[in-house]
């Protein structure tokens, strides 16, 4: 692990990866979450996505979805596992994705599916780096990406830690 690389490089580098929210709620081959590191960042919940992730501005999905790309989009239902993962068929006008957080626009099948984000609504936080429950909660986001959990245990304690 590379210790110096900051959080914006790695949300930059799984961007370039081709890895977005919500490829965190599809495919389980993320592995760069190892290299998430913290250290001096002001953490501001309301700017983070419910599990604590962070969607890339040039995420495929979201530029597929704004533009109505329908061959964009068949790429990422591919690519994400969306059939594997959800058990539905590609109908470009039912794969969009909008970002975890964005209010005024419909959510996709990626989003509705995700229990940390029903979670999170639920208790009317706005990250799971504000819940109690993080270290022991057990929602299958966490069980596929262990390290992301460790990951946003230490945003948490960082959150924790600024806010005394
Ligand atoms: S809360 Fe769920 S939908 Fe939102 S970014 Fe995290 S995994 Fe994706
Ligand atoms: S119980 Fe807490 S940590 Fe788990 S998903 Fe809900 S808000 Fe997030």
């Amino acid at each position: 692990m590379n210790p110096t690389l900051k959080r914006r490089d790695f949300f930059k580098k799984t961007a370039q990866a081709g890895m977005a929210c919500c490829a965190l709620m599809t495919t389980s081959k993320l592995g760069a979450f190892n290299n998430l590191f913290l250290e001096g960042e002001e953490l501001d919940p309301k700017l983070l996505n419910y599990c604590g992730y962070k969607c890339p501005e040039d995420c495929t999905f979201l530029n597929a979805s704004l533009e109505n790309d329908v061959e964009m989009k068949k790429e990422v239902f591919k690519s994400w596992e969306i059939n594997e993962r959800f058990g539905i068929e590609f109908e470009a006008d039912k794969i969009f994705c909008f970002g975890c957080k964005t209010k005024d626009k419909p959510e996709g099948v990626v989003l509705n599916n995700c229990t940390v984000r029903s979670c999170v609504i639920e208790k009317e936080l706005e990250c799971c780096i504000e819940c109690d429950e993080l270290v022991t909660c057990e929602k299958e986001l966490w069980d596929r990406f262990p390290k992301f959990k460790e990951k946003v245990i230490e945003m948490q304690l960082t959150f924790l830690e600024a806010k005394k």
